[in-house]
């Protein structure tokens, strides 16, 4: 940005007393000037010798439909989804006060007319103003000519217009200006709050003088604790200005704290270079959490691996086959299926912290969940546990008929079937067919709860008992019971059971035709390695929610 000339109401700080969050100026002078814009350890994957063995459970095979793109947990649906539900919502927005932002800076005769004809308090009218000129995009200079204007008109500035004044500056990186702001705010009020204090460690964090943002951090931790964003902002700007030590202490600050660096983080660290056992442990801090960096993430890890001295680091986007073949290099990625180990290590969680948690038996009684763990011992190992609520729901007003018909078609591909439910589902309806219900519990084994239980806990316990083999057919997401997991290795393994365990059905479901189930992927979608290959699966768009997973990835490759 070249050099500007602004108008700027300088403020003389002499004179200057503070109460109730507003400067009064003993002597307000204001000048020309010009001023210059400144712009603002390495995981293996473990060696899979014959995945066979666990790629895919031979026991029983469900009938899956060809169509991974359109899995539950493919990126995007659920956006498509919401935005199809917005459409059908009219939004209407109105602006709250009728104010309209000027165009070009305004002289103190031209505000004092808009603050006489404002349909607001004359009171509010210049925070009202300059929130709106934020909010509006609007030139610096024009919100300078505003300060101008209040400073000749009443020698007093709130904390909040200067807030806002400050917010415009941070935003559209007129750091300089920003810089201005925080001697003023600073000399004329004995605390700033969070929202000064983040937009001062931005704007410090982008020029020479970053470590003035260490303080202000400092200041606000004994108040709060500093957001993700506080971090990663001066994490940046220490990098940025060659200072690798302090940012990964604040790195590490962050982990320490519990907290899921920001992908501007990863991106300053890797852009920052060096450290490679550092930057490895980044990747496996990925994999352990599910991470999916988007594309400029990745990009920057593309670069880094091309980067490393004495290695010959190749990286391509690509995308994998659906029987989980890399397209780039033709490895195979790693299977989807718990290994032993992994399942007993999942099974023993689970069973402690969702079945046995707390939570439980707020919404389910001990002795429903003792009477039912008694019938599934009584009963042989199943195949698929179905939530029946949650599946007869898919078609409003035939519950009964659509249940019957995923049972059908269960009981067809030779399948032992569970289906939970609700006793209310007993009480013949026009939703609950005498006839159907009594052919459900002819086709398959059934165990009915009160009808206000909870039977998340019923179905996984169910699942997870009758083996690796066994899956789960709903379309519930399972969220809440990921998130009672006790640490990060117990919620990936969980994920990684879900996306292998769970069955959607395909489509919709038409009166009479069967019914197709969505194909699970086999290979799972992590950041992975085998010491001369990383698979990095990133996002190549804005549409995935967080229970999907990405369909593009990194594959980077160490041949010599
Ligand atoms: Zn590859």
């Amino acid at each position: 940005m070249g050099a500007t000339f602004l108008f700027q109401a300088r403020l003389c700080l002499y004179g200057l007393s503070q109460s109730s969050g507003i400067i009064h100026l003993g002597k307000m002078c204001v000048r020309t000037m010009c001023t210059k814009g400144i712009k603002p350890g390495e995981r293996k994957s473990p060696p899979r010798k014959n995945d066979t063995t666990i790629r895919q459970t031979e026991s029983f095979k469900v009938r899956q439909m060809p169509s991974f793109p359109t899995s539950v947990f493919a990126a995007g649906n659920a956006k498509r989804t919401t935005e199809m539900l917005k459409r059908k919502t009219a939004l209407c927005l109105v602006c709250p006060d009728g104010l309209v932002a000027p165009d070009r800076p305004l002289s103190p005769t031209e505000w004092k007319k808009q603050l006489e004809e404002a349909p607001c308090s004359p009171e509010r009218f210049d925070v009202h103003m300059m929130t709106l000129l934020f909010k509006t995009g609007a030139e610096l200079d024009i919100a300078k000519s505003l300060l101008t204007f209040v400073a000749l008109e009443t020698g007093t500035m709130s904390y909040q217009l200067l807030l806002q004044y400050l917010t415009l500056c941070v935003k559209g990186g007129h750091d300089a200006e920003a810089l201005d702001c925080y001697q003023i705010m600073r000399g004329a009020f004995p605390a700033l709050e969070t929202g000064a204090s983040s937009l001062f460690i931005k704007a410090f964090s982008r020029t020479e003088s970053w470590r003035e943002a260490l303080p202000i951090l400092r200041d606000m931790k004994k108040v709060i604790a500093p957001s993700t964003r506080n971090y990663s902002d001066i994490i940046s700007g220490a990098l940025l200005h060659g200072a690798a030590a302090p940012a990964w202490q604040l790195y590490d600050e962050v982990l320490g704290e519990g907290l899921t660096p920001l992908p501007d983080t990863w991106r300053a660290l890797f852009e920052g270079g060096a450290r490679g056992e550092r930057l490895l442990g980044v990747l496996g801090y990925m994999r352990d959490n599910q991470v999916y960096p988007e594309r400029n993430l990745a990009d920057a890890i593309k670069t880094w691996f091309h980067s490393l001295p004495g290695h010959h680091w190749r990286g391509e986007w690509t995308t994998v086959s659906p029987k989980g073949v890399c397209k780039g290099c033709g490895s195979e990625l790693e299977s989807i299926q718990l290994t032993p180990e992994e399942y007993t290590h999942l099974e023993a969680r689970v069973m402690a912290d969702i079945i046995q948690g707390k939570d439980v038996f707020q919404k389910t009684t001990a002795e429903e969940l003792e009477s039912f763990k008694a019938f599934v011992k009584r009963k042989p190992v199943f195949d698929v546990v179905v939530d029946g609520l949650n599946v007869a729901n898919i078609v409003k007003g035939r519950q009964s008929e659509m249940l019957l018909a995923v049972v059908c078609e269960l009981e067809r591909q030779g399948l032992t079937s569970l289906v939970l439910g609700r006793k209310h589902m007993l009480r013949p309806s026009a939703s609950w067919d005498r006839r159907n219900m009594g052919l459900i519990q002819k086709k398959a084994h059934c165990f009915f709860t009160e009808n206000t239980s909870e039977d998340d806990p019923f179905l996984l316990y169910a699942t997870l008992h009758s083996g690796n083999h066994c899956r789960f057919l709903s379309r519930d997401l399972m969220r809440d019971h990921k998130a009672c997991l006790p640490d990060a290795l117990t919620r990936r393994l969980f994920f990684k059971w879900q996306r292998g365990h769970q069955l959607v059905i395909h489509g919709t479901v038409a009166q009479g035709r069967r019914v197709g189930f969505q194909m699970i992927s086999p290979y799972d979608t992590i950041v992975q390695s085998t010491g001369v290959s990383w698979h990095v699966p990133y996002d190549d768009s804005v549409d995935r929610s967080s229970y999907e997973v990405p369909q593009s990835w990194l594959c980077l490759t160490n041949k010599p």
